[in-house]
């Protein structure tokens, strides 16, 4: 057993983050400098889901409708896929969420797994931004990656979908004392510096 499966106990190192924003916000870039920092595994379900897709297995082949429409993919499917990940030993120390939960469902799911494995979630991070700046981001991301899911169409479903399922979140969070709100709408460097010393100030509390 390693220290921070014992009761009541966390190590201050071992961080379970959350990150939650509309897309087009900067959290795959943020989360990507986050994990290096924090030296946990990175936990994002739009990657795993997009290689389920390409890998073309069960759970690809049943997320793929959902996705190219910029819908979400129901729970059930996406815990399993979150499920088989959470129970790798890298897992252990920590993690970071990309993407996920997504819903209201999905962050009982979590938090029922955690208390069950007598881990809690150490912060969730906002990245907030205004729906202007994301859909023309968006809409530059779209001419570089070339996703499926970065048309017109797609893009507004998205916002739809994150504020009708994914913004009752925040709430959620933040009644539990866990959320922190950070400004999107500045360079890369200066929103990672606020993310810094937001985790440092939990850290140490
Ligand atoms: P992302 O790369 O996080 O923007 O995810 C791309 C797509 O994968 C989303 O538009 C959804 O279709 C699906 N997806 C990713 N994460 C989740 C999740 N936690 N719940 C449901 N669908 C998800």
């Amino acid at each position: 057993m390693g220290w921070t499966r014992i009761a009541g106990f966390e190590d201050a190192r071992s961080m379970i983050v959350v990150f939650i924003g509309p897309p087009g916000a900067g959290k795959g870039t943020q989360s990507r400098r986050l994990v290096e920092y924090l030296r946990v595994p990175h936990l994002s379900t739009g990657d795993m889901l997009r290689k389920a897709k390409a890998e073309k297995d069960p759970v690809g082949a049943l997320a793929a409708g959902f996705m190219d429409r910029g819908q979400l993919v129901p729970d059930a499917i996406v815990m399993e896929v979150v499920g088989h990940r959470l129970e790798h030993p890298e897992c252990q120390n920590g993690c970071l969420f990309d993407g996920f939960p997504r819903t209201l469902g999905q962050a009982a799911s979590l938090d029922e797994y955690l208390r069950t494995h007598n881990r809690r979630i150490s912060v969730v991070l906002e990245l907030a931004a205004a729906e202007e700046e994301l859909i023309a981001r968006m809409k530059r991301r779209a001419l570089t990656e070339n996703r499926v899911d970065d048309t017109p169409e797609t893009i507004h479903e998205r916002m739809i979908v994150y504020e009708r399922q994914t913004s009752p979140l925040l709430k959620y969070y933040r009644e539990r004392g866990l959320l922190e709100s950070v400004n999107a709408m500045r360079s890369p460097d200066e929103v990672f510096q606020d993310i810094q010393s937001r985790i440092e100030a939990r850290r140490g509390s």
